[in-house]
Protein backbone atom coordinates (compact mmCIF):
# COMPACT_ATOMS: atom_id res chain seq x y z
CA UNK A 1 0.00 0.00 0.00
CA UNK A 2 1.51 3.20 -0.97
CA UNK A 3 0.06 6.53 1.52
CA UNK A 4 0.00 9.54 -1.12
CA UNK A 5 -2.75 12.12 -0.88
CA UNK A 6 -2.37 12.12 3.52
CA UNK A 7 0.85 10.89 3.71
CA UNK A 8 3.65 10.29 6.83
CA UNK A 9 6.52 11.40 5.72
CA UNK A 10 5.14 15.11 5.72
CA UNK A 11 4.99 14.45 9.37
CA UNK A 12 8.54 14.43 9.55
CA UNK A 13 11.55 16.98 9.74
CA UNK A 14 14.22 15.28 9.93
CA UNK A 15 14.02 12.90 7.34
CA UNK A 16 16.81 12.95 5.13
CA UNK A 17 20.26 12.80 1.47
CA UNK A 18 25.25 14.95 -1.26
CA UNK A 19 29.76 16.11 -0.25
CA UNK A 20 31.54 19.12 -0.25
CA UNK A 21 32.31 20.77 -3.42
CA UNK A 22 35.87 21.31 -2.44
CA UNK A 23 35.00 25.12 -1.91
CA UNK A 24 38.40 26.60 -1.78
CA UNK A 25 39.33 28.12 1.52
CA UNK A 26 39.68 31.80 2.53
CA UNK A 27 43.34 32.11 0.45
CA UNK A 28 43.93 35.84 1.85
CA UNK A 29 45.24 36.08 5.58
CA UNK A 30 42.61 36.31 8.13
CA UNK A 31 41.68 40.01 8.36
CA UNK A 32 42.53 41.97 11.20
CA UNK A 33 38.61 44.04 11.13
CA UNK A 34 35.75 44.06 9.58
CA UNK A 35 31.86 45.55 10.12
CA UNK A 36 30.64 42.08 11.01
CA UNK A 37 32.01 38.66 12.18
CA UNK A 38 29.46 35.63 11.20
CA UNK A 39 30.96 32.80 13.96
CA UNK A 40 29.70 29.57 11.72
CA UNK A 41 29.17 29.02 8.32
CA UNK A 42 25.96 26.46 8.28
CA UNK A 43 23.15 27.73 6.55
CA UNK A 44 22.59 30.42 9.28
CA UNK A 45 25.97 31.98 8.86
CA UNK A 46 25.75 31.75 5.00
CA UNK A 47 22.94 33.76 4.89
CA UNK A 48 23.59 35.98 7.32
CA UNK A 49 27.00 36.93 5.52
CA UNK A 50 24.95 37.15 1.95
CA UNK A 51 22.66 39.58 3.66
CA UNK A 52 25.55 41.99 4.81
CA UNK A 53 27.49 41.38 1.66
CA UNK A 54 24.69 42.61 -0.29
CA UNK A 55 24.53 45.58 2.03
CA UNK A 56 28.01 46.29 1.46
CA UNK A 57 29.12 45.81 4.30
CA UNK A 58 32.82 44.15 5.26
CA UNK A 59 32.24 40.64 6.85
CA UNK A 60 33.97 38.05 7.67
CA UNK A 61 32.64 34.10 8.37
CA UNK A 62 35.43 32.35 10.71
CA UNK A 63 33.87 28.25 10.84
CA UNK A 64 35.93 26.06 12.88
CA UNK A 65 35.61 22.88 10.65
CA UNK A 66 37.42 22.35 7.43
CA UNK A 67 34.53 22.44 5.25
CA UNK A 68 31.55 24.47 5.20
CA UNK A 69 27.86 23.53 5.69
CA UNK A 70 27.39 22.67 9.42
CA UNK A 71 24.63 20.43 9.13
CA UNK A 72 23.85 20.31 5.60
CA UNK A 73 27.26 18.27 4.47
CA UNK A 74 26.94 16.37 1.14
CA UNK A 75 29.43 13.65 0.24
CA UNK A 76 29.87 13.42 -3.31
CA UNK A 77 32.76 10.89 -3.20
CA UNK A 78 31.78 7.84 -1.62
CA UNK A 79 28.41 6.48 -3.65
CA UNK A 80 27.21 6.57 -6.73
CA UNK A 81 24.95 8.95 -5.94
CA UNK A 82 25.20 12.14 -3.92
CA UNK A 83 24.56 11.50 -0.02
CA UNK A 84 23.48 14.22 2.34
CA UNK A 85 24.78 13.17 5.21
CA UNK A 86 23.17 16.02 7.29
CA UNK A 87 19.60 17.97 6.26
CA UNK A 88 18.03 15.94 3.43
CA UNK A 89 14.85 17.49 2.56
CA UNK A 90 13.29 21.15 1.55
CA UNK A 91 9.82 21.45 3.47
CA UNK A 92 6.83 23.34 1.82
CA UNK A 93 8.05 24.26 -1.62
CA UNK A 94 5.60 27.34 -1.69
CA UNK A 95 7.80 29.37 1.09
CA UNK A 96 11.02 27.54 1.33
CA UNK A 97 13.65 29.97 -0.04
CA UNK A 98 16.43 27.25 -0.55
CA UNK A 99 14.19 26.40 -3.38
CA UNK A 100 14.63 29.42 -5.29
CA UNK A 101 17.83 30.01 -4.36
CA UNK A 102 18.89 25.74 -5.57
CA UNK A 103 17.20 26.56 -8.76
CA UNK A 104 19.27 29.88 -9.02
CA UNK A 105 22.26 28.37 -8.50
CA UNK A 106 21.81 25.90 -11.48
CA UNK A 107 21.04 22.61 -9.18
CA UNK A 108 18.03 20.86 -9.46
CA UNK A 109 15.41 20.18 -7.33
CA UNK A 110 13.94 16.76 -7.27
CA UNK A 111 10.10 16.25 -6.51
CA UNK A 112 8.90 14.85 -3.35
CA UNK A 113 9.18 11.00 -3.33
CA UNK A 114 5.76 9.75 -3.51
CA UNK A 115 5.92 5.94 -2.65
CA UNK A 116 5.55 5.74 1.52
CA UNK A 117 5.04 2.22 2.90
CA UNK A 118 4.52 0.73 6.02
CA UNK A 119 5.99 -2.95 6.62
CA UNK A 120 4.19 -4.55 9.56
CA UNK A 121 6.64 -7.88 9.58
CA UNK A 122 7.41 -9.00 6.35
CA UNK A 123 4.33 -7.96 4.80
CA UNK A 124 3.98 -4.85 3.75
CA UNK A 125 0.61 -3.02 5.80
CA UNK A 126 -2.97 -3.64 4.12
CA UNK A 127 -4.81 -0.59 2.78
CA UNK A 128 -7.05 -0.81 6.13
CA UNK A 129 -4.23 -1.00 8.59
CA UNK A 130 -2.63 2.13 6.84
CA UNK A 131 -5.74 3.94 7.21
CA UNK A 132 -5.73 2.92 11.16
CA UNK A 133 -2.44 3.84 11.33
CA UNK A 134 -3.03 7.72 9.97
CA UNK A 135 -6.45 7.42 11.85
CA UNK A 136 -3.66 6.95 14.88
CA UNK A 137 -1.66 9.89 13.89
CA UNK A 138 -4.31 12.24 13.58
CA UNK A 139 -5.20 11.46 17.12
CA UNK A 140 -1.84 11.71 18.71
CA UNK A 141 -1.47 15.36 16.61
CA UNK A 142 -4.98 16.12 18.05
CA UNK A 143 -4.03 15.45 21.72
CA UNK A 144 -1.04 17.37 21.19
CA UNK A 145 -2.82 20.25 20.06
CA UNK A 146 -5.29 20.26 22.75
CA UNK A 147 -3.18 19.93 25.76
CA UNK A 148 -1.15 22.84 23.98
CA UNK A 149 -3.81 25.21 24.22
CA UNK A 150 -3.99 24.28 27.94
CA UNK A 151 -0.53 23.64 29.42
CA UNK A 152 2.89 22.54 28.51
CA UNK A 153 3.82 19.07 29.16
CA UNK A 154 5.60 16.45 27.26
CA UNK A 155 3.94 14.72 23.88
CA UNK A 156 4.37 11.62 25.34
CA UNK A 157 2.26 12.19 28.18
CA UNK A 158 -0.94 13.32 26.57
CA UNK A 159 -0.93 10.02 24.19
CA UNK A 160 -4.65 8.65 23.61
CA UNK A 161 -4.57 4.98 24.84
CA UNK A 162 -6.61 3.94 21.58
CA UNK A 163 -3.51 4.46 19.49
CA UNK A 164 -3.08 0.65 20.33
CA UNK A 165 -0.60 -1.35 17.94
CA UNK A 166 0.22 2.12 16.88
CA UNK A 167 1.42 3.84 19.32
CA UNK A 168 5.35 3.23 18.90
CA UNK A 169 5.30 4.17 15.24
CA UNK A 170 3.73 7.63 15.67
CA UNK A 171 5.90 8.12 18.34
CA UNK A 172 8.88 7.26 16.09
CA UNK A 173 7.46 9.64 13.55
CA UNK A 174 6.01 12.53 15.52
CA UNK A 175 9.40 12.31 17.77
CA UNK A 176 12.31 10.70 16.66
CA UNK A 177 12.01 11.10 13.03
CA UNK A 178 10.60 14.98 13.41
CA UNK A 179 12.48 16.29 16.20
CA UNK A 180 15.51 13.55 16.98
CA UNK A 181 13.95 13.15 20.44
CA UNK A 182 11.20 10.71 21.82
CA UNK A 183 7.76 12.59 22.13
CA UNK A 184 8.65 12.15 26.22
CA UNK A 185 11.24 14.61 25.81
CA UNK A 186 9.25 17.17 23.60
CA UNK A 187 7.02 20.13 24.39
CA UNK A 188 3.59 20.52 23.08
CA UNK A 189 3.92 23.82 22.51
CA UNK A 190 6.80 23.45 20.85
CA UNK A 191 5.68 20.78 18.88
CA UNK A 192 2.19 22.60 18.01
CA UNK A 193 4.36 26.22 17.19
CA UNK A 194 6.22 24.48 14.57
CA UNK A 195 5.01 25.13 11.23
CA UNK A 196 4.28 22.65 9.22
CA UNK A 197 6.43 20.27 7.23
CA UNK A 198 5.00 18.83 3.99
CA UNK A 199 6.29 17.92 1.04
CA UNK A 200 9.86 16.79 1.65
CA UNK A 201 11.78 17.85 -1.80
CA UNK A 202 15.86 17.29 -2.26
CA UNK A 203 18.04 18.65 -4.03
CA UNK A 204 19.54 16.27 -6.92
CA UNK A 205 23.06 17.55 -5.66
CA UNK A 206 22.85 17.79 -2.12
CA UNK A 207 21.71 20.06 0.43
CA UNK A 208 25.19 20.44 1.28
CA UNK A 209 26.50 21.33 -2.30
CA UNK A 210 23.53 23.89 -1.98
CA UNK A 211 24.80 25.69 0.45
CA UNK A 212 28.53 25.53 -0.36
CA UNK A 213 27.77 27.02 -4.07
CA UNK A 214 25.47 29.77 -2.13
CA UNK A 215 28.96 30.48 0.03
CA UNK A 216 30.90 31.02 -2.34
CA UNK A 217 29.97 34.66 -2.40
CA UNK A 218 31.19 35.40 0.59
CA UNK A 219 34.73 34.95 2.59
CA UNK A 220 34.91 31.90 4.66
CA UNK A 221 37.81 31.05 6.81
CA UNK A 222 37.85 27.36 7.42
CA UNK A 223 39.51 25.30 10.14
CA UNK A 224 39.03 29.17 12.24
CA UNK A 225 37.42 28.33 15.19
CA UNK A 226 36.30 31.60 17.42
CA UNK A 227 37.83 30.79 21.10
CA UNK A 228 36.51 34.25 22.90
CA UNK A 229 34.56 36.89 22.14
CA UNK A 230 35.67 40.01 24.18
CA UNK A 231 32.47 43.01 23.67
CA UNK A 232 31.28 46.28 24.67
CA UNK A 233 28.53 48.42 24.64
CA UNK A 234 30.55 49.70 21.76
CA UNK A 235 32.05 47.13 19.61
CA UNK A 236 33.71 43.77 19.80
CA UNK A 237 36.30 41.43 19.29
CA UNK A 238 36.93 37.59 17.74
CA UNK A 239 39.45 35.75 18.90
CA UNK A 240 40.79 32.70 16.58
CA UNK A 241 44.07 30.85 16.84
CA UNK A 242 44.91 32.78 13.33
CA UNK A 243 44.69 36.19 15.38
CA UNK A 244 41.94 38.29 16.55
CA UNK A 245 39.40 40.40 14.21
CA UNK A 246 38.24 43.80 15.55
CA UNK A 247 34.08 44.07 14.32
CA UNK A 248 31.34 46.14 14.89
CA UNK A 249 29.09 43.56 15.68
CA UNK A 250 29.52 39.35 15.96
CA UNK A 251 26.74 37.39 14.58
CA UNK A 252 27.09 33.74 16.54
CA UNK A 253 25.57 30.86 14.86
CA UNK A 254 26.81 27.73 16.20
CA UNK A 255 24.45 25.18 17.52
CA UNK A 256 22.63 25.41 21.16
CA UNK A 257 24.78 22.36 22.34
CA UNK A 258 28.04 24.25 20.73
CA UNK A 259 27.02 27.10 22.40
CA UNK A 260 26.41 26.02 26.10
CA UNK A 261 29.67 23.50 26.25
CA UNK A 262 31.61 26.94 26.40
CA UNK A 263 33.14 26.25 23.49
CA UNK A 264 33.27 30.31 23.23
CA UNK A 265 33.99 32.25 26.12
CA UNK A 266 32.94 35.67 26.17
CA UNK A 267 34.77 38.61 28.01
CA UNK A 268 32.67 39.99 29.83
CA UNK A 269 30.55 37.29 30.26
CA UNK A 270 27.62 37.04 28.54
CA UNK A 271 24.06 36.72 30.38
CA UNK A 272 23.50 33.18 31.96
CA UNK A 273 20.15 33.48 31.37
CA UNK A 274 21.41 33.03 27.09
CA UNK A 275 23.48 30.15 27.89
CA UNK A 276 21.07 28.41 30.18
CA UNK A 277 18.26 28.42 26.96
CA UNK A 278 21.10 27.21 24.76
CA UNK A 279 21.41 24.47 26.94
CA UNK A 280 17.76 23.89 27.77
CA UNK A 281 17.30 23.82 23.72
CA UNK A 282 19.76 20.83 23.79
CA UNK A 283 20.26 19.08 20.52
CA UNK A 284 18.06 15.38 19.83
CA UNK A 285 19.90 12.83 17.91
CA UNK A 286 19.39 11.83 14.17
CA UNK A 287 21.58 9.97 11.79
CA UNK A 288 21.97 8.54 8.57
CA UNK A 289 22.70 5.28 8.09
CA UNK A 290 23.81 4.44 4.32
CA UNK A 291 23.99 1.29 2.48
CA UNK A 292 24.75 0.75 -0.69
CA UNK A 293 23.05 -2.44 -2.22
CA UNK A 294 23.21 -3.27 -5.75
CA UNK A 295 20.39 -5.64 -7.80
CA UNK A 296 17.39 -3.76 -5.49
CA UNK A 297 17.52 -7.02 -3.42
CA UNK A 298 14.49 -5.04 -1.07
CA UNK A 299 12.58 -5.14 -4.21
CA UNK A 300 11.45 -1.16 -3.77
CA UNK A 301 10.90 1.36 -6.34
CA UNK A 302 12.85 4.51 -6.69
CA UNK A 303 13.24 6.25 -3.72
CA UNK A 304 10.60 4.41 -1.74
CA UNK A 305 10.24 5.58 1.71
CA UNK A 306 9.30 2.82 4.45
CA UNK A 307 8.44 2.70 8.34
CA UNK A 308 7.60 -0.35 10.49
CA UNK A 309 4.77 -0.80 13.00
CA UNK A 310 6.91 -1.06 15.96
CA UNK A 311 6.39 -1.52 19.51
CA UNK A 312 9.17 -0.17 20.85
CA UNK A 313 12.06 3.03 20.08
CA UNK A 314 14.57 0.65 18.48
CA UNK A 315 12.98 0.97 14.81
CA UNK A 316 13.94 3.00 12.12
CA UNK A 317 13.00 4.92 8.31
CA UNK A 318 14.45 3.62 4.65
CA UNK A 319 15.06 5.86 2.06
CA UNK A 320 15.49 3.29 -0.14
CA UNK A 321 16.97 3.43 -3.80
CA UNK A 322 17.70 6.89 -4.22
CA UNK A 323 17.18 8.90 -6.97
CA UNK A 324 17.37 5.45 -9.33
CA UNK A 325 20.72 4.42 -7.46
CA UNK A 326 21.04 1.27 -4.79
CA UNK A 327 22.21 3.47 -2.23
CA UNK A 328 19.65 3.66 0.57
CA UNK A 329 19.75 5.23 3.63
CA UNK A 330 18.65 3.84 7.31
CA UNK A 331 17.75 6.95 9.42
CA UNK A 332 17.95 6.28 13.47
CA UNK A 333 17.13 9.30 15.38
CA UNK A 334 15.67 9.95 19.58
CA UNK A 335 16.61 7.55 23.04
CA UNK A 336 17.51 4.69 20.77
CA UNK A 337 19.46 6.47 18.15
CA UNK A 338 21.37 8.36 20.44
CA UNK A 339 22.67 5.02 22.48
CA UNK A 340 23.24 3.08 19.00
CA UNK A 341 25.40 6.40 17.54
CA UNK A 342 27.65 5.98 20.70
CA UNK A 343 28.06 2.56 20.38
CA UNK A 344 30.09 4.18 17.00
CA UNK A 345 29.68 3.32 13.12
CA UNK A 346 29.61 -0.72 12.90
CA UNK A 347 27.42 -1.12 15.71
CA UNK A 348 25.19 1.22 13.67
CA UNK A 349 25.63 -0.32 10.29
CA UNK A 350 25.07 -4.34 11.99
CA UNK A 351 21.92 -2.39 13.41
CA UNK A 352 20.71 -1.66 9.67
CA UNK A 353 21.50 -4.93 8.04
CA UNK A 354 19.27 -6.59 10.71
CA UNK A 355 16.62 -4.21 11.22
CA UNK A 356 16.16 -4.90 7.38
CA UNK A 357 16.72 -8.31 7.22
CA UNK A 358 14.20 -8.67 9.78
CA UNK A 359 11.59 -7.05 7.37
CA UNK A 360 12.49 -8.41 4.03
CA UNK A 361 13.62 -11.63 5.35
CA UNK A 362 16.55 -12.32 2.96
CA UNK A 363 20.04 -12.03 4.50
CA UNK A 364 21.36 -8.91 3.01
CA UNK A 365 25.17 -8.48 4.54
CA UNK A 366 25.98 -9.62 1.22
CA UNK A 367 24.60 -7.54 -0.42
CA UNK A 368 26.01 -4.07 0.83
CA UNK A 369 29.13 -3.49 -1.05
CA UNK A 370 29.92 0.19 0.66
CA UNK A 371 28.30 1.99 3.99
CA UNK A 372 28.69 4.48 5.65
CA UNK A 373 27.22 6.28 8.88
CA UNK A 374 26.84 9.79 10.14
CA UNK A 375 27.06 10.29 14.18
CA UNK A 376 26.24 13.97 14.66
CA UNK A 377 26.40 13.80 18.18
CA UNK A 378 30.50 13.26 18.09
CA UNK A 379 30.93 16.01 15.57
CA UNK A 380 32.73 18.30 17.51
CA UNK A 381 31.80 21.62 16.75
CA UNK A 382 28.08 20.45 15.93
CA UNK A 383 27.15 17.87 18.72
CA UNK A 384 24.44 17.10 17.53
CA UNK A 385 20.89 17.08 14.87
CA UNK A 386 18.43 19.39 15.65
CA UNK A 387 17.16 21.22 18.90
CA UNK A 388 13.73 20.94 20.07
CA UNK A 389 12.43 21.90 23.39
CA UNK A 390 11.79 20.00 26.32
CA UNK A 391 7.96 21.08 28.55
CA UNK A 392 8.53 24.53 29.45
CA UNK A 393 11.04 25.64 27.39
CA UNK A 394 9.52 26.85 23.83
CA UNK A 395 9.93 30.88 25.24
CA UNK A 396 13.04 30.53 25.51
CA UNK A 397 13.97 30.36 21.75
CA UNK A 398 12.97 34.15 21.83
CA UNK A 399 15.82 34.43 24.76
CA UNK A 400 18.41 32.53 23.02
CA UNK A 401 17.24 35.17 20.15
CA UNK A 402 18.18 38.22 22.38
CA UNK A 403 21.13 40.30 21.30
CA UNK A 404 23.79 40.84 24.03
CA UNK A 405 25.37 44.48 23.11
CA UNK A 406 26.83 44.23 19.59
CA UNK A 407 26.52 40.25 19.89
CA UNK A 408 23.45 38.34 18.10
CA UNK A 409 22.48 34.94 18.02
CA UNK A 410 21.53 32.78 14.72
CA UNK A 411 20.62 29.34 13.94
CA UNK A 412 18.09 27.00 14.03
CA UNK A 413 17.47 26.91 17.55
CA UNK A 414 16.58 30.43 17.50
CA UNK A 415 13.48 29.75 15.11
CA UNK A 416 10.59 29.73 16.58
CA UNK A 417 8.40 28.01 14.36
CA UNK A 418 10.69 26.76 11.88
CA UNK A 419 13.51 25.01 14.16
CA UNK A 420 15.18 22.10 13.51
CA UNK A 421 15.32 23.04 9.55
CA UNK A 422 17.61 24.50 6.76
CA UNK A 423 14.92 27.11 6.22
CA UNK A 424 14.44 28.31 9.82
CA UNK A 425 18.69 28.75 10.15
CA UNK A 426 18.47 30.45 7.20
CA UNK A 427 16.30 32.95 8.32
CA UNK A 428 17.18 33.70 11.50
CA UNK A 429 20.42 34.13 9.89
CA UNK A 430 19.11 37.10 7.56
CA UNK A 431 17.24 38.45 10.32
CA UNK A 432 20.04 38.86 12.76
CA UNK A 433 22.18 40.19 9.78
CA UNK A 434 19.50 42.85 9.86
CA UNK A 435 19.92 43.32 13.31
CA UNK A 436 23.43 44.04 12.99
CA UNK A 437 23.54 46.05 10.26
CA UNK A 438 20.95 48.34 11.85
CA UNK A 439 23.12 48.56 15.14
CA UNK A 440 26.00 49.56 12.51
CA UNK A 441 23.79 51.86 10.65
CA UNK A 442 23.94 50.57 7.40
CA UNK A 443 20.11 50.24 7.18
CA UNK A 444 17.14 52.10 8.42
CA UNK A 445 15.95 51.86 12.00
CA UNK A 446 12.68 50.75 11.00
CA UNK A 447 11.69 46.89 10.64
CA UNK A 448 12.91 46.24 7.08
CA UNK A 449 10.89 44.97 4.44
CA UNK A 450 10.11 41.18 5.16
CA UNK A 451 10.69 39.09 2.21
CA UNK A 452 7.69 37.99 0.89
CA UNK A 453 8.53 34.08 1.37
CA UNK A 454 8.32 35.56 5.82
CA UNK A 455 5.24 37.63 5.13
CA UNK A 456 2.90 34.44 3.70
CA UNK A 457 4.53 32.14 6.46
CA UNK A 458 3.15 34.42 8.88
CA UNK A 459 -0.20 34.64 7.19
CA UNK A 460 -0.61 31.09 7.17
CA UNK A 461 -2.56 31.07 10.66
CA UNK A 462 -1.69 29.73 14.09
CA UNK A 463 1.46 26.82 12.97
CA UNK A 464 -0.37 23.64 14.46
CA UNK A 465 1.60 20.19 15.28
CA UNK A 466 3.21 18.81 11.94
CA UNK A 467 1.09 16.52 9.96
CA UNK A 468 0.74 18.70 6.91
CA UNK A 469 -0.73 17.15 3.99
CA UNK A 470 -3.00 14.71 6.24
CA UNK A 471 -6.71 15.87 6.44
CA UNK A 472 -9.29 13.68 8.18
CA UNK A 473 -11.12 13.03 5.62
C1 LIG B 1 20.95 14.02 10.25
C2 LIG B 1 20.19 15.31 10.12
C3 LIG B 1 19.11 15.38 9.27
C4 LIG B 1 18.41 16.57 9.12
N1 LIG B 1 17.40 16.62 8.21
C5 LIG B 1 16.84 17.81 7.90
C6 LIG B 1 15.97 17.91 6.80
O1 LIG B 1 15.73 16.93 6.10
N2 LIG B 1 15.45 19.14 6.52
C7 LIG B 1 15.74 20.24 7.28
O2 LIG B 1 15.23 21.32 6.98
N3 LIG B 1 16.59 20.17 8.34
C8 LIG B 1 17.15 18.98 8.65
N4 LIG B 1 18.07 18.90 9.65
C9 LIG B 1 18.33 20.09 10.48
C10 LIG B 1 19.23 21.08 9.74
O3 LIG B 1 20.39 20.41 9.26
C11 LIG B 1 19.66 22.19 10.70
O4 LIG B 1 18.51 22.77 11.27
C12 LIG B 1 20.43 23.32 10.01
O5 LIG B 1 21.34 22.82 9.05
C13 LIG B 1 21.17 24.12 11.10
O6 LIG B 1 21.92 25.16 10.52
P1 LIG B 1 22.63 26.23 11.46
O7 LIG B 1 23.33 27.19 10.58
O8 LIG B 1 21.67 26.72 12.46
O9 LIG B 1 23.69 25.38 12.34
P2 LIG B 1 24.95 24.52 11.86
O10 LIG B 1 24.65 23.88 10.56
O11 LIG B 1 25.29 23.65 13.00
O12 LIG B 1 26.10 25.61 11.64
C14 LIG B 1 26.87 26.10 12.71
C15 LIG B 1 28.32 26.14 12.26
O13 LIG B 1 29.10 26.69 13.34
C16 LIG B 1 30.37 26.04 13.33
N5 LIG B 1 30.99 26.26 14.64
C17 LIG B 1 30.72 25.69 15.82
N6 LIG B 1 31.53 26.18 16.78
C18 LIG B 1 32.32 27.10 16.20
C19 LIG B 1 33.35 27.98 16.65
N7 LIG B 1 33.74 27.99 17.93
N8 LIG B 1 33.96 28.81 15.76
C20 LIG B 1 33.59 28.82 14.44
N9 LIG B 1 32.62 27.99 13.95
C21 LIG B 1 31.98 27.16 14.82
C22 LIG B 1 30.01 24.59 13.06
O14 LIG B 1 31.14 23.86 12.59
C23 LIG B 1 28.92 24.74 11.99
O15 LIG B 1 29.47 24.73 10.68
C24 LIG B 1 18.79 17.72 9.84
C25 LIG B 1 19.89 17.66 10.72
C26 LIG B 1 20.59 16.47 10.84
C27 LIG B 1 21.80 16.42 11.74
Amino acid sequence: MTITRRNFLSASAALAMAPVLGRPAWGAPLPREADIVVIGAGAAGVAAARRITAASRKVIVVEAASQVGGRCITDSSTFDVPFDRGARWIHNPETNPMIRLGRAAGLEIMPAPSGQKIRIGRRNARPSETEDFLAALVKANRAIDDAARRFDVSCGSVMPKELGDWAGTADFVLGASFAGKDLKDISVVDKVRAQDRNSAIACRQGLGTLIAKLSEQVPVSLSTPASRIEWSARDAGVQTPAGRIAARAVIVTVSSNALASGGIKFAPDIPKRTLDAAARLGLGSYDHIALQMPGNPLGLARDDILIEQSTSTRTALLYANMGSSSLCSIDIGGSFGRDLSAQGEAAMIAFAIEWLTKLFGSDLAKAVTKSSATRWNASPYVQGAMSVAPPGAQPLRKVLNEPVGPIYFAGEATHETLWGTVDGAWESGERAAEAALRRIGALREEPVKQAPSVKRRQQGGPPRAGLPGMSAS
